[in-house]
């Protein structure tokens, strides 16, 4: 079968269309067909090599994904095949007692499908029946195969992790990432006044018509943590949403309110940050780590898109063939919305 991935870590070069065995469904598995593979940050940095984590190899790229349930393992029910389905990309051992207490993302053997195991992005993919929902009717699957994660991963950080209530004012850090577009609709649907700031006017209109009360370009002539502290009137911001790590978190957290809240479930431009803690403690704020979510957390996300509540943006489509021009176009190509492979 033809798969998208790498034989070696490295830069984008090393990207390649892979041919490899089709496997049978185990033990608790589902075979799915896929139709659609949805691409993540989290690609570029598994193509990379993350500290700490070793991948088999040669290894298929990502995590999300939709199609069709070709065939099912022994002791699997609920299931048949010709069965749309999306996928949940989180894996957890089940046993422990984080995954006891329904706290999944504290499991210590969690693993992210794409990431510690090979992904979705084939014409087959074997995942755990626990990892398949049935794909909302309202969703095809372009939506449907690029939602699991960044919805999943932004619901904890805003509504759990960063506990997010109805009237505070929010700020979304950055307007056109998957994780930032899903970010900003869960923000006004959970009854948030959310500000917007990205760097990229021709960004600006697409995040009001995601439901942004404000949006802020920032640059030069209006630095970041100014323009926050601006739109906040002065107040300063309950929750702020910035996974981009160096490049705004020592800005955005000066912008914080009193018992204010930065979440991040990353550090897109890098992992390294100073910070002026003085405003920080006077105003008692906080800086909490977030990552993907519960499988509770990820069905109230997949309730609120099959709702139509929220919904997913696509910026823009490729063929699992030209999957190394879809990566580019991620890294390089200031998409709004997801980018997403399509499985023939
Ligand atoms: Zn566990």
């Amino acid at each position: 079968m033809r798969a998208l991935g790498f034989k070696e870590h490295g830069g984008l070069d090393r990207i390649e269309v892979l041919d490899l065995p089709e496997l049978k469904a185990g033990e608790g598995q589902v075979k799915v067909r896929m139709r659609t593979a949805g691409l993540n940050r989290l690609d570029l940095f598994t193509l990379e090599g993350l500290p700490g984590v070793t991948v088999p190899r040669p290894h298929i790229l990502a995590g999300d994904g939709a199609g069709v349930i070709e065939s099912v393992g022994p002791g699997v029910t609920g299931f048949s095949p010709g069965q749309k389905v999306l996928i949940d990309p989180s894996l957890s051992d089940g046993t422990c007692e984080a995954c006891l207490a329904g706290m999944e993302p504290y499991c210590r053997n969690y693993q992210i499908l794409g990431e510690h195991v090979n992904g979705t992005a084939a014409e087959f993919a074997l995942v755990p029946a626990a990892n398949v929902q049935p794909l909302p009717p309202n969703l095809d699957f372009v939506q449907g195969g690029c939602v699991a994660l960044v919805f999943m991963t932004a619901y904890r950080a805003l509504m759990v992790v960063g506990e997010l209530r109805p009237g505070e004012q929010a700020a979304i850090v950055g307007g056109g990432g998957g994780l930032n577009t899903a970010a900003i609709q869960l923000a006004k649907w959970r009854g948030a006044r959310v500000v917007v700031a990205t760097r990229s006017p021709a960004h600006a209109e697409k995040v009001r018509a995601l439901g942004a009360d404000e949006v802020l370009v920032y640059g030069p002539q209006m630095p970041l943590d100014k323009g926050l502290w601006g739109l906040s009137g002065k107040k300063g911001l309950d929750v702020v949403f910035d996974c981009n790590g160096t490049a705004t978190v020592p800005s955005s957290s000066k912008s914080l309110a009193r018992g204010g809240r930065l979440v991040f479930c990353g550090g897109t431009s890098g992992p390294m940050v100073s910070i002026d803690l003085r405003p920080l403690f006077w105003r008692q704020a906080s800086l909490r780590g977030s990552t993907m979510a519960t499988r509770k957390e990820f069905l109230e996300a997949l309730r609120l898109l099959a709702e139509g509540k929220v919904h997913p943006v696509v910026d823009s489509t490729f063929p699992l063939e030209r999957g190394r021009q879809a990566l580019e176009h991620l890294d390089q190509g200031s998409p709004f919305g997801k980018v997403v492979l399509t499985i023939s």
